[in-house]
């Protein structure tokens, strides 16, 4: 009887905190400090070690704390990953956005299910962790802007490669139903800048359009994504097999009668291997160096063409021996393996040497949603996952 209180509790307690992070604004690109403080104190309130790394401006911040072995083994550390950041809301919610609001078996609020649960739950099963005789470190990382092309990752990652942390399994809770997600494409976005000369359109010669500049580096990018699917690697396990390109949007001029100036398009790929995203910058950026902006310097010579990366999310490889989807597979019984199509902070782990797996509650489809909402239940199974991993974390 007292374990059904004890796991009642627990998942009260994570409702509980569940709701308090839904009420923290942390929009991608906004100050996400004070949740990270929020969690902070949690874990060390509990025992936990922890370091924070910054954005320039120190304003967004991610959070990297540790619960050490008591009793050291050779088992790999555990890293419980999730971002803080969430996507905008848009009009037509029928509740606040930023209220967690339970209706029947669902929680509603922004954050719900991508991926403020999981963090809840992560958050909730924490002292037990603490109170546990852990024979491995566990480790909670929590970043800022990931909806926005991971970029706060990036900056814990070089601070755990400073520190020697490359080794281990990473657990990212995304949600997916609880199901194990073992590859994406790589995700890169960029905007080019194209500047050239204004002038008046009866005298073409005499300026340099940036909108015609910019129309040809787009036909070399439509060209080039022809070349992606040449470059299909056999057995890809992706829909589509090949590395994707996508021209979002062009935008200059301002008048049929004025020879345009300022242009820029911007653009993504997503590279289903790394190689790809090299080949196609290497193969653009000669074309933009060597034969756009010399031409346009003939008869203006300060244009320029400047690309700008928005971010580089790296694609997450199929590993067939994967210890992080092995350990959940082992707690969760589910067996299955699938790659998606949307992006997720583990490429990044996945390069400094860090056994990666994506598996979280909720579903993806509820996601980026007006009327983001969570299943109560999902909750219920990732804490059960957490409890499956204090068992395998504890001396026997
Ligand atoms: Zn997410």
């Amino acid at each position: 009887m007292s374990t059904e209180n004890t796991s009642e509790q627990l998942f009260n307690n994570s409702i509980k905190i569940l709701t308090d992070l839904i009420g923290f604004k942390t929009i991608s690109g906004e100050d996400n400090s004070s949740l990270i403080n929020y969690c902070d104190e949690i874990l060390k309130r509990i025992g936990a070690t922890s370091f924070k790394t910054f954005d320039d401006e120190k304003k967004r911040v991610n959070l990297f704390a540790t619960l050490k072995a008591k009793k050291p083994s050779n088992k790999k550390p555990i890293i419980l990953s999730g971002h803080t950041d969430v996507v905008p809301v848009s009009k037509g919610w029928s509740t606040d956005p930023f209220v967690a609001t339970i209706k029947n078996d669902k929680l509603f609020g922004r954050g719900a299910c991508d991926m403020k649960g999981f963090i809840a739950c992560t958050l909730a099963f924490a002292p037990i962790y603490a109170k546990a005789n852990l024979d491995r470190d566990i480790h909670f990382s929590y970043t800022f802007d990931e909806e926005t092309a991971c970029i706060g990752a990036p900056i814990l990652i070089e601070e755990l490669k400073k520190r020697g942390v490359k080794d281990g399994i990473c657990i990212i809770g995304e949600p997916t139903n609880m199901k194990i997600i073992d590859a994406h494409k790589g995700c890169y976005e960029y905007t080019t800048y194209f500047e050239g000369l204004a002038g008046h359109s009866s005298a073409p010669h005499k300026g340099v359009s940036a909108v015609e500049y910019a129309s040809r580096y787009v036909n070399k990018l439509i060209e080039l994504r022809e070349k992606l699917k040449e470059r299909s690697p056999k057995g890809s396990i992706f829909d589509p097999p090949h590395s994707t390109l996508s021209i979002g949007g062009i935008f200059g001029g301002i008048a049929h009668n004025v020879i345009a100036d300022k242009c820029h398009v911007n653009w993504e790929t997503r590279p289903v291997v790394k190689e790809d995203g090299v080949f196609l910058n290497s193969e653009l950026d000669k074309y933009a160096n060597e034969v756009l902006l010399p031409d346009m310097k003939k008869i203006f010579p300060n244009s320029s063409i400047r690309k700008n990366i928005i971010g580089e999310v790296l694609g997450f490889d199929r590993d067939e021996k994967s210890n992080a989807c092995e350990l959940v597979s082992s707690l969760t019984g589910d067996n299955t393996r699938e790659a998606v199509s949307f992006g997720t902070e583990a490429g990044l782990f996945q390069e400094i040497g860090i056994s990666t797996v994506v598996c979280g509650p909720g579903s993806i489809e509820q996601a980026h949603k007006i009327d983001e909402y969570i299943i109560l239940d999902e909750l219920k199974k990732c804490l059960e996952l957490l409890n499956g991993i204090k068992a395998k974390s504890i001396l026997n």
